[in-house]
């Protein structure tokens, strides 16, 4: 049925069981451990639709129901981090011997986790140019088990031709592992686009109101017995306070989306004419170098995106951040408010070519005006430091 449905009919009605608790519209938080049994046959039977906290409650079953629905997926498991969601859907495919294939471009902890833990468990990284396409073949090897894909890249907003490299991939036996923390399931279909995990970190625009850290992952049907076997087998889980949260967020997920692309294209597009920007990092910018992917496979943008400034001394820069009055400055991205935060780039199989700094800013739902107002007077005390 879900998937006949558009997605804002999905993040409205996805994952709600209120006939279960007495007609209330959201589940409520069940913040339990132990799941008392009816009698001993039930026990022994193995029929009790919840046994223990960590195996899953109403709160974490309803947020990962709505998930699933989202993504039109086999099965999604809820995870206490995004980051515990990336390592669940890369140990549900990947073991000692195996070599893997990870886009140079991926969240920075995405690569601290493969160049040590997964180093530790016998597993061999190797980072892949953000650009390869079809020509990702020459990178596979016998034992290549999987190809790890974020699209637009972490910090640089290269974008990814999924359809290709998945498409040589699965005539590998690999499989194809997406972040896609950025789109959502709600800018990107995964599983149309030949992803077989699709992974979010749910503290970014699941989430949407800086308050909870959480992730997921979601399987199709070929990885479903695999990603769920993992996650049973670590003990990853998610407190019902946070799922219930996270579900709030996501009922609103799709109006937010659209309030948030606009925003972040009318700051791009200005940002676009200023002397002091060298060039913006925005995939639905038309004369950004991955548009055209961008136009053929999403069905629209979020808020974050990339600008590259003309070089400048650290004071001008500061001097820029410090004093801004409607982006705070700080971590993490998807909530409502306005982030600016400088990058630093780490890439070991194709460098990233800019010579001032690159700053990353997230358009929170603000007026627009207001923060193109909040950034001309900040162009102003960079010039004046310089
Ligand atoms: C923040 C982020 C993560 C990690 O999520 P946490 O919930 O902070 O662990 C993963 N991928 C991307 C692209 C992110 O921005």
């Amino acid at each position: 049925m879900s998937g006949y449905l558009k997605h804002e009919t999905l993040a409205v009605q996805a994952g709600r069981m209120s006939e279960e608790h007495f007609g209330a519209v959201n589940t409520p938080v069940y913040r339990a451990s132990t799941m008392l049994c009816r009698d001993l046959s039930t026990l022994e039977a193995g029929h009790a639709p919840y046994v223990y906290g960590r195996l899953g409650t109403p709160s974490s079953r309803s947020l990962q129901e709505a998930i699933m629905a989202l993504e039109q997926g086999a099965a999604t498991v809820v995870c206490p981090s995004g980051l515990n969601a990336i390592a669940t859907a890369i140990m549900a495919v990947c073991g000692a011997g195996d070599h893997f294939l990870v886009v140079d471009s991926c969240y920075g902890p995405t690569r601290n986790f493969c160049d040590k833990a997964l180093k530790r468990a016998g597993v061999e990284t190797t980072y892949y140019d953000p650009l390869t396409g079809t020509d990702i073949e020459r990178l596979i090897r016998p034992n290549t088990k999987a190809v790890y894909c974020e699209s637009p890249g972490s910090l640089t907003f290269e974008m990814q031709d999924i359809p290709a490299i998945a498409a040589v991939a699965h005539a590998h036996g690999a499989s194809v592992l997406l972040d896609n923390t950025w789109a959502t399931p709600v800018l990107f279909h995964a599983f149309a686009h030949g992803v077989d995990i699709s992974i979010q970190s749910i503290t970014k625009y699941i989430g949407g109101h800086s308050d909870l850290v959480m992730g997921c992952a979601t399987a199709n049907a070929a990885h479903k017995d695999r990603l769920e076997e993992v996650h049973f087998l670590t003990g990853a889980c998610a407190g019902a306070d946070d799922c219930f949260l996270a579900l709030r967020g996501l009922r609103t997920l799709s109006v937010r989306l659209r309030r948030h692309e606009k925003t972040a294209l009318e700051l791009s597009r200005w940002l676009n004419t200023r002397p002091e920007v060298e060039r913006i990092l925005h995939p639905a910018l038309e004369d950004d170098p991955g548009h055209a992917i961008w136009r053929r496979d999403f069905n629209g943008s979020s808020g974050l995106f990339g600008v590259v400034l003309k070089p400048i001394p650290h004071a001008a820069l500061a001097a820029f951040i410090d004093g801004l009055s409607h982006f705070g400055l700080g971590y993490s991205w998807g909530g409502f408010e306005s982030l600016i935060v400088p990058a630093h780039i780490v890439r070991t199989a194709q460098p990233f070519a800019a010579e001032g700094p690159l700053v990353r800013i997230h358009a929170g739902l603000e007026d627009a005006d207001d923060l193109i107002a909040d950034l001309e007077v900040g162009f102003g005390r960079m010039n004046e430091a310089q």
